[in-house]
């Protein structure tokens, strides 16, 4: 027997009862069809007058496995080639996922449809419900801050998620049975997961991103719940927001990384030279290092500041450029 299948038969020989009351297996879940495992299944087909020996697919011992399993372990199910023991979600609750996408108006629409069909395979295939996390919609380019250079490296106006075109999909209420036979809802994150199994969790996410990247969808590299529309190394995020400010506003406006940070420049409105204005972050925030003797810094700040929201206003006016 493969590990998987194993993992499932020692799961449910340890939620089901024997006729005195004990779960058939008192050991944690290996995946190893072991002596411990085989006596189990003998025990458990005996009781219940199955001669199979070693349970075939759909076979009696598996039907009688499901059959007598208590309701809180109803739907136990193990992730192929995996010791990942979960329960399957309903359809209605993965009817809910989709319906909340659907009415959402703030998808880029072909994004939207990918973002769908996404949730759609991953419960056909897994019985998995993905929803998008409560950050992970489109995101106004003040969100950005809130989330600090440890999730993310793009600052006010650099993410794929001010103009539609990313989410955060996750595992939300992902039921999920350890070792030991206890059950745990997860978070977005899969966070008791990651901490109880170590890197086997992502298992589950290279699950998840097998589909995604069969749609035409895309991650980045240290973001595992994020997924967007474009591959990352083929746009520049800083140059695409001077293309938006140029439209949407007024200044003439340039960038260049700094210290592998996107930098500013802009004319200021002048029409003539560029000034070096800081980071995304720095402009939203009021603190551009304006250079001196060009007039009123608090004024000059307030004005490059109007820019980037003017920028976002017209966020549905964001296009991709390539570059660095
Ligand atoms: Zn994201």
């Amino acid at each position: 027997m493969a590990t998987d299948e194993v993992a499932l038969l020692q799961g449910m020989l340890l939620a089901v009862k024997s006729p005195a009351g004990r779960p058939y297996i008192q050991f944690r879940v290996d995946g190893e069809f072991g002596p411990g495992t085989k006596a189990a299944l003998a025990a458990f087909q005996r009781d219940r007058g199955i001669d199979e020996g070693l349970p075939q697919p759909d076979g009696p011992t598996w039907r009688a496995l499901r059959g007598a399993l208590p309701e809180a372990y109803r739907g136990l199910r193990v992730l192929p080639e995996s010791k990942i023991l979960y329960f399957e979600a309903t359809a209605d609750e993965a009817a809910r996922s989709v319906a909340q996408i659907e009415v959402y108006s703030e998808f880029e629409p072909s994004f939207q449809r990918q973002v769908i069909e996404m949730v759609r395979r991953m419960y056909e295939e897994y019985g998995i419900v993905l929803w998008i996390t409560y950050t992970g919609w489109r995101r106004g380019f003040g969100d950005q801050l809130g989330f600090g250079r440890r999730n993310t490296m793009a600052g006010p106006g650099e993410s794929t998620h001010h103009y539609g075109l990313a989410c955060d999909l996750g595992f939300r209420d992902l039921r999920w049975m350890d070792a030991t036979g206890m059950i745990w809802r997860d978070g977005d994150w899969l966070e008791r997961m990651s901490r109880a199994l170590g890197p086997a969790s992502w298992r589950l996410w290279k699950a998840r991103d097998r589909i995604a990247f069969s749609l035409g969808l895309y991650k980045i590299a240290w973001e595992g719940v994020h997924l967007q529309a474009l591959e990352d190394e083929r746009i520049s995020n800083a140059q695409s927001l001077v293309r938006l400010l140029e439209k949407t506003g007024t200044m003439k406006w340039e960038t260049r990384p700094v210290n592998r940070r996107a930098y500013y420049w802009s004319d200021l409105g002048r029409g003539e030279g560029m000034y070096p204005v800081g980071t995304a972050q720095e402009i939203w925030t009021g603190r551009a290092p304006v250079p001196a003797g060009v007039g009123d810094a608090a004024a000059l700040r307030r004005a490059l500041r109007a820019e980037f929201e003017k920028a976002e206003q017209n966020w549905r006016l964001w296009e991709p450029v390539s570059g660095n």
